[in-house]
Order: structure tokens, then sequence, then C-alpha cells
């Protein structure tokens, strides 16, 4: 209740306050805002890139089962031809030229990448020279086609390394061996079908890949077969992984997909590997990290950007709408009290005299409580005002306004100047006496400071005259009894001589 002096930081404080829960969501509401805004959208984008890395993943999966079907159908045939052959032979005879021929023809149109077709006897000589130059004493003997399967009755087709081609020039090829056992199941030699890298590469050379992507074949021993794209200067014959890490990892699941970075080019990739059927082999493809996520990352970067604009776009605008409506709620507080104080005294007005009496009255009536008014009218003012000029007579009224605001200090009280040189004073809930003090400090702080021996004689001085009135919950009627009361004591004050206080007991 606005009952003393109030300055404008007061008037700025209650105005903040009054508008304290949007004023808060001005400054807190865009943060949390912005912060559900990009928790919603990097959540999509994060769940995208999952999507992203799954559709490569399926269709790098889909590739790596193609891949090995396609090999799966290319070392079957191979394998059974070289069943044929050795099911054709007639062990330790030299297999005649026709039947060799009518071989190669069926190699060739059934597996048009096999190089040729040979046979190997128990020193890794060629058995059958047909159409090939082979100088009589070249052997073989020293190669991993004829070493495996010699000493391995039960390796079946064995897969060689990729190895140089001694006949063609250094050729990087690689063969398929079978061992041929006499009845007795010792070795008689091998069965073999050379393959150039070149023309087994061309099963993959189709496939689309990204720049950075790559698909391997690669033995579990851990020699590379194929790698594509191949690269001019890596020397895939005697290209051994099986010290990499990454192989390492790989062998060991077996099946499945992981993230690294190649030893070979530095490139990160995500690895999606299974083997080829019950072959020692595993194909392996690889998309780089970068591919995945490229047209991702794009998008991601302009979705923040855009995210990051309309953020700060919005912070901006609510703090400058705060201030806005700081400023008019301080502007409109000002306004308000200025509607409710007296200019010349800083105490409340008569409005808002009108307004606290009514109210305290309707509340001392319906809590039980008492209620107290003081009526305090400057005596002999006219003749103050004639002899010192309005002005002093202004400063006068400041004092005794600041006086009655001193004397007036509870909670609830209210000091207003009622007109002119009257003032009034609400007490709710004082008790009679407390009332008659209140009005007493007031009469003999006016008296002390301003009356005849204040003046010294010099000037006329000038006291107050109160009148109080005090009123219970059992009063009743309306507020402006208590005031009429208030008015007659105070009457009776001024005709009774003045600079006194008379009180109405009770109304
Ligand atoms: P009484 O003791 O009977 O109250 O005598 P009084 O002269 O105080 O009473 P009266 O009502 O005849 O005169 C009141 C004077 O108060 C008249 C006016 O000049 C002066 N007055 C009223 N308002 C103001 C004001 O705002 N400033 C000044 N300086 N004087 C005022
Ligand atoms: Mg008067
Ligand atoms: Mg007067």
């Amino acid at each position: 209740m606005a009952h003393q002096k109030t300055t404008v930081d007061d008037h700025e404080k209650s105005a903040v306050r009054n508008i304290v829960a949007i004023d808060r969501a001005l400054l807190f509401g865009p943060w949390l805002i912005c912060f559900l805004i990009i928790a919603l959208v990097g959540n999509l984008l994060l769940k995208e890139r999952r999507d992203t890395l799954s559709s490569h993943e399926q269709s790098a999966t889909n590739l790596r089962v193609t891949i090995s079907s396609d090999i799966t159908s290319f070392l079957n045939v191979a394998e059974v031809l070289l069943k044929d052959v050795i099911d054709d032979l007639t062990f330790g005879a030299k297999m005649p030229g026709r039947a060799h021929h009518q071989l190669l023809e069926r190699a060739s149109s059934y597996l048009p990448s096999a190089t040729y077709l040979r046979v190997l006897d128990t020193t890794g000589h060629i058995v059958d020279d047909v159409g090939e130059n082979v100088p009589a004493d070249m052997s073989f003997a020293d190669r991993d086609y004829f070493l495996v399967p010699k000493n391995d009755p039960n390796v079946g087709t064995y897969i060689s390394a990729p190895y140089a081609s001694r006949l063609h020039g250094g050729v990087p090829t690689f063969a398929l061996s079978r061992r041929i056992s006499n009845p007795d199941g010792s070795f008689a030699g091998i069965a073999m079908i050379a393959i150039t890298l070149a023309n087994f590469e061309k099963l993959f050379t189709e496939l689309r890949l990204g720049k950075d992507s790559v698909i391997a074949v690669v033995k579990t021993d851990g020699r590379v077969l194929v790698r594509q794209p191949s690269e001019p200067d890596l020397e895939i014959v005697g290209l051994d992984l099986s010290s990499s890490p990454n192989f390492k990892r790989l062998l060991a699941m077996g099946t499945g997909t992981f993230t690294a970075k190649a030893r070979l080019d530095g490139v990160r990739r995500a690895y999606f590997f299974g083997p080829v059927g019950k072959r020692p082999l595993i194909v392996s493809v690889g998309i780089a990290v970068d591919e995945i996520y490229d047209n991702w990352r794009t998008r991601a970067i302009v979705i923040a950007v855009i995210l990051t604009l309309i953020c700060v776009a919005l912070i901006a605008l609510s703090l400058a709408l705060r201030h806005e409506l700081r400023r008019r709620a301080i502007a409109e507080a000002h306004l308000a009290a200025l509607a409710t104080t007296d200019a010349l005294t800083g105490l409340a007005n008569r409005r808002r005299f009108d307004e606290v009496v009514a109210r305290e009255w309707r509340r001392t009536r319906r809590t039980g409580s008492s209620l107290a008014l003081l009526m305090i009218d400057a005596d002999h003012f006219k003749h103050l005002n004639d002899t010192y000029g309005h002005g002093q007579g202004d400063t006068v009224l400041r004092a005794l306004g600041g006086l009655i605001a001193s004397c007036t200090r509870r909670a609830g009280d209210c000091s207003a100047r009622y007109g002119g040189e009257e003032f009034a004073v609400v007490l709710p809930d004082a008790t009679l006496e407390e009332a008659m003090t209140t009005a007493e400090k007031i009469r003999a702080g006016m008296e002390d400071r301003y009356g005849d021996k204040a003046a010294a004689g010099r000037a006329p001085g000038t006291t107050v005259s109160i009148g109080v009135a005090f009123a219970t919950a059992k009063a009743d009627g309306e507020v402006a009894q208590l005031i009429e009361a208030a008015d007659q004591a105070l009457y009776e004050a001024k005709n009774t001589g003045r600079n006194r206080v008379v009180t109405t007991v009770e109304i």
C-alpha cells in the first residue's frame, strides 16, 4: 500500500515485479525454445545419419553377396573342370593332345577368364605341352599351387597366392589346383587352372563404387587377390595383409562391418565383409566414410546454419521485446504512481485516500478489526501564507507531509493530503491509544518546528489541529460516517483553541 513517500526507483521495481512472469518468459523462453528445436532437429539429423549408413550398409551387403556368389560359381565351375581333367587322365600316362584340347575348349567356354589348364607331374614339370613352347626342363615344383596339394592330400581345390607368371612375362596370375593321387594314395601330380588377375578382376570392373571406396578379395591367409579399383603404385602380387590389424579384426569377425582407417591409403572406410561360401576367401566392400555422409553433411551444415540464424534472431527479438516491455511497464507504473500521489508532498493524494479508507472500512467489518482515522489541518495557515508568501507556505506543507509520513510507518498505514492544508491518516488495526499517540506525535512535532515559539515571534507560526475517529467492526453504516466523525473532532479542536488533538471515542 502506497502510504509513504515513494521514489521513482520504487515504482520501477514494483513495475518490473508486476511483469516478472512475462519478463522471465522473454528472458528464458527463447533459449528453451532454441534448445528444444536444436534437440529435435539434432535428433532428426542423427536419425537421418543412421539411415544413410544403413542404406549404404544394405547396398554394400548386397554387393558383397553378389560378388561372393559370382566367385563361388566361378570356383565351382573351375573345380568341376579340374575334377573332369583328373578323371579323364590315365595316371602316369601323358594326356592325349586331343583330349587336352577338348578340355581347354570346355574350360574357355565355361570359364572365359581361365588362361590355361595344365597338368604337372610329380616333379612339377608340365605333362602335356600343347601349343606352348615350355622349355622341357622348366619345373613349377616351387609354386604353392604345386606344393600345397602335394603335401596335403585333403586340401581339395587349392587357391594359390598371386604370382608373377614365368611363362607369360610376369603377368600377375593365380591358380586353382587339385592333387592327382595314385590308387594307393601316393602323389601323382596336380591339375591346375591359371587365371590372370586382370581376367579375374573383370568380375568386378562393371561394379560402380564411389571414388574412395574399394572391393577386395583376400585369402584367409592375408594374401590379396583383387583390390578394386587397383592402384597403379599398389603391387597386388605379394601384397600380404596378414599382419594388418584391420585384417585380423575382419578375420576374427567372419561376417560383419566395422569402420577403420586403411593402412594402405589412410582413407577411413566402413568395411562390409563376409566369406565366399566355404572357400578360404573373404570379400570386403569398403565404402569411404566421407562418401557415405557426403550429402548428409552438406544438408546438416545448411540446417545448422539456418537454425543458428533462427535462434539468434529469436533471442535478439525477444530481448528487444523484453526491453520495450520493461520500459513500458516502468512508464505505466510511473503514471499510475503519479495518479495516486500528491505532487507537493509525495503522500497519497485524495483519490488514493478515498480508495484506501473505503477498502479498510470494508476490511474492518469483514475481519472484525478496528480502524482509526486522523484528520489534520494546519492552523492559521492563510495567515502564514499571507505573511511569507505561497512558496514558504508550500515548504511548510512539504515539511508537514514529511512529519506525518515519519509518524505513520506501520505497514498498512496510509497518509494522504486531503486537500489544501488538510491531511488525513488511515491507521488500520490501530488501537484508539495508538491512534491518539500518533496524532499527538504529529501535533507536538509541528509545534516544535513551526509553533509560535519556534517562530520566535518574528512571524506567525503554525501548528496543527487533529481530529481522531475510531471505529470497530461493530460500527454500522458507511465510511462517510467515519470521515464525518473525524471532521467533527477536528472542528472541535479548532473551536477549542487549535494546536490540539480531539478524539471521537467510537462511532
Ligand atoms: P484555520 O486555523 O481555521 O484552519 O485557518 P486557516 O487559515 O488555516 O484556514 P483557511 O481554510 O481559511 O485557509 C487555508 C489556507 O491554506 C488558504 C490557502 O491560502 C492555504 N492553502 C491551501 N492550499 C495551499 C497550498 O497548496 N499551498 C499554500 N502555500 N497554501 C495553501
Ligand atoms: Mg483548512
Ligand atoms: Mg487551516
